[in-house]
């Protein structure tokens, strides 16, 4: 089963991301590529950030990235 970024829509293909065309009845499991799984981490950082301002606790302990997971994981299922 390949599996494709749900942000760029690409494909991985032997550890390299590529648009490539899809079969039509093919199983894709959904991710993210390296480029746009930093961007998400960068994102999520800002989120954490701004909602936990001030909690420096919050932050250290790593429980609010467990909490939120990726964030956007509704928008790849
Ligand atoms: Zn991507």
């Amino acid at each position: 089963m390949r599996r494709m970024c749900c942000v760029c829509q690409r494909i991985e293909e032997k550890r390299a991301w590529r648009y490539v065309p899809i079969k039509e009845n093919e199983q894709l499991t959904h991710g993210y590529c390296p480029e746009c799984f930093q961007a998400v981490m960068l994102e999520l950082q800002a989120l954490v950030v701004l909602k936990y301002k001030g909690n420096n606790k919050a932050m250290k302990s790593g429980k609010v990235q467990q909490q939120r997971g990726l964030g956007r994981g509704d928008a790849c299922a």
